[in-house]
């Protein structure tokens, strides 16, 4: 008999995104991070509890409703030549979500407001007619967040928005997010596994290890004191987070577990250097103190408001456990 094992890309996962803020989410591939930016579209139905936009449940399947409430939420994926269609010059791409929502007016209108959208990310209007192939990297990303602003969205997804891109037209593509995100309020779910473009574009982190959010909190604070052993470990492998504080590297040990198989206990416990004799077989929760949340049982709670951050792997507290 063959039994069918579930796989839980995501658990567990709750969180809130106020108007005009952008949320940051980080972790290793395959932690879902993606699956997440889906289910928030709905894109993918989730098998338990629901997403809320504007008060309104977002229906999972591709019904006229779904269709009303999805224009106002869009996505950016990694690979802009991917989300285009290389049989069609841009300005037509662009004014596409006019056509297909029915709205401004005759085509030479929508070509003209799609022109306006050019111009707002930094394109040329000549190079209206030109085909995706004939464009950098970094220009079709461009085209590809005109198209997705051609709706006024309230809720943009970047999944990876600038990894495919040239480290100097990442920059270029970011500050362009996050200046039309002040001129238009949008909100971001913005994924990233960059530490620093998330430290660049979020108001708030949260980081995910194996379908779960593990620590979240204002992106200073987690990139200068995190608290839980996965995000130490992420940190102190991204230099350009924490400078020359001298923090030390710390290497886990393996990959993530296969997620049709997670660990009982904690999920992190067999990659953690400071893991309990507990953190095999109690889960711990997602405890919030002020703009502060972590899952571990060693990250307490401090007093007075605040945690302490899960002792380091060559810290001495970590003797005293
Ligand atoms: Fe490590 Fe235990 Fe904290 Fe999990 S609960 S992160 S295994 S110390």
């Amino acid at each position: 008999m063959v039994t069918k094992a579930t796989l839980k890309a995501v658990d567990g996962v709750s969180f809130d995104l106020a108007r005009g803020e952008v949320l940051g989410l980080v972790g290793e591939s395959g932690c879902g991070k993606s699956t997440t930016a889906r289910l928030t579209l709905g894109q993918l139905p989730p098998s338990a509890g629901e997403v809320i936009f504007e008060g309104k449940t977002v229906p999972s399947s591709r019904t006229q409703q779904w269709r009303n409430l999805r224009r106002h939420m869009q996505m950016i994926y990694q690979d802009p030549l991917g989300a285009l269609d290389r049989r069609l010059p841009i300005i037509e791409q662009i004014a596409e979500p006019y056509t297909i929502h029915g709205i401004g007016g005759s085509r030479a209108e929508r070509r003209e407001k799609a022109q306006a959208l050019m111009l707002q990310v930094g394109l040329r209007p000549d190079q209206a007619s030109s085909y995706p192939h004939e464009l950098s990297g970094g220009q079709r990303q461009r085209v590809v967040i005109a198209r997705a602003l051609a709706l006024e969205p309230r809720l943009l997804v970047c999944d990876e928005p600038v990894s495919a891109l040239d480290v100097s037209i990442q920059a270029q593509v970011l500050n362009l997010l996050d200046d039309l995100r002040r001129k238009t309020g949008f909100s971001a779910l913005f994924i990233s596994h960059d530490l620093k473009v998330v430290r660049q574009m979020a108001d708030r982190v949260a980081v995910m290890y194996l379908g779960r959010i593990v620590e979240e909190g204002p992106p200073e604070d987690v990139f200068h004191a995190p608290l839980h052993p996965y995000t130490q470990a992420l940190v102190s492998a991204a230099p350009s987070i924490h400078g020359n504080r001298g923090r030390n590297r710390i290497v886990l040990s393996g990959d993530p577990p296969n997620p049709v198989n997670v660990p009982g206990g904690c999920p992190f416990h067999p990659r953690c250097p400071v893991a309990v004799v507990r953190c095999r077989t109690d889960v711990p929760s997602l405890s919030r103190e002020g703009d502060r949340a972590v899952s571990c049982h060693l990250a307490g709670s401090a007093g007075g408001g605040g945690f302490s951050p899960a002792p380091h792997p060559k810290s001495k507290a970590l003797e005293a456990v």
